[in-house]
């Protein structure tokens, strides 16, 4: 979708790797005072390799990538407490009167069918918010922590979709007896060790990536937001977890309004522009 332009064997060692910020063009050994031969950016842009001179279209998938996140995020958290709630209901009825809500089975079914489609567009979401740089190629590209992100966010919308299909295909009454089925608990452990893993991953590849980010603005306060919360926001999941589980709660709802800061820094950088083309005489 977004292969980079094969590296050519580069003349002058002064500059490695210089690529045109706006269309990704291979400016090796060309006068830096001079305009890009493929999209007419000025080069001189390419030189200083700050968000604000990237190019538009690249900070509007960032952007865009984003919103996306943001609002699947949104959507699952309606979507998942929909889901605890029928759980709960259902299981409470079947504790009074002895017999299961009758349409649990469907409103659960309807519901994976929502965190399935949910998983899909968020992982489109995921992708443009980690595309990658045409004017970055090489070195100094982000490429390990958005390559994490984008490894791990695979395996984590596979888990999901599977756990999904497995609520939508098997009814609850199937696990009713499931307890004498070690190899089932056992294998719903390991992948849920496993998902946590990815989990993990995820986000602390994503807070290095947007912390990557915020130093090519330079944003320092969102650069030192990711520094705190890369390690604040798990701790705060853990123990609060232990603590009437009120800390995942927080620890979401501090990430997502961070996510919404973090759209917004973007969006001030498309809103800046490049450095102006200077006056020629
Ligand atoms: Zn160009």
């Amino acid at each position: 979708m977004e292969q980079p332009p094969p590296p050519k064997d580069v003349g002058p060692p002064r500059q490695p790797d210089l690529f045109c910020a706006e269309c990704g063009y291979d400016l090796a050994g060309l006068d830096l005072s001079g305009d890009c031969p493929e999209c007419g950016a000025l080069i001189a842009r390419s030189l200083e390799r700050t968000l604000g001179n990237a190019s538009d279209d690249y900070l509007g998938k960032l952007s865009f990538g984003l919103l996306i996140v943001l609002v699947v995020t949104l959507v699952s958290i309606v979507n998942q407490i929909a889901q605890i709630a029928v759980s709960i209901a259902s299981a409470f009825a079947a504790g009074v009167g002895g017999v299961p809500l009758k349409y649990a089975d469907l409103a659960l079914s309807l519901l994976g069918i929502t965190t399935i489609f949910l998983a899909g567009v968020g992982l489109y979401g995921w992708w443009l918010f980690t595309t990658r740089d045409p004017g970055l190629t090489g070195r100094h590209d982000g490429t390990t922590a958005r390559r994490i992100v984008r490894i791990s966010i695979i395996i984590t919308t596979v888990i999901t979709v599977g756990s999904a299909l497995n609520q939508v295909f098997v009814p609850m009454n199937a696990y009713a007896g499931a307890t004498t089925f070690n190899a089932i608990i056992v294998g719903a452990i390991v992948l849920s060790i496993f998902s946590i893993g990815a989990w993990v991953a995820q986000y602390l590849a994503t807070m290095l990536y947007i912390r990557w980010l915020a130093d090519r603005v330079p944003d320092v306060p969102i650069a030192n937001q990711t520094r705190l919360y890369i390690w604040l926001l798990p701790v705060l999941y853990v123990v609060g977890f232990a603590c009437a589980g009120i800390g995942p709660i927080i620890s979401l709802i501090i990430y997502v309004i961070f996510l919404f800061q973090v759209r917004a820094m973007i969006e001030r950088v498309r809103a800046a522009g490049p450095t102006p083309r200077p006056e020629t005489a």
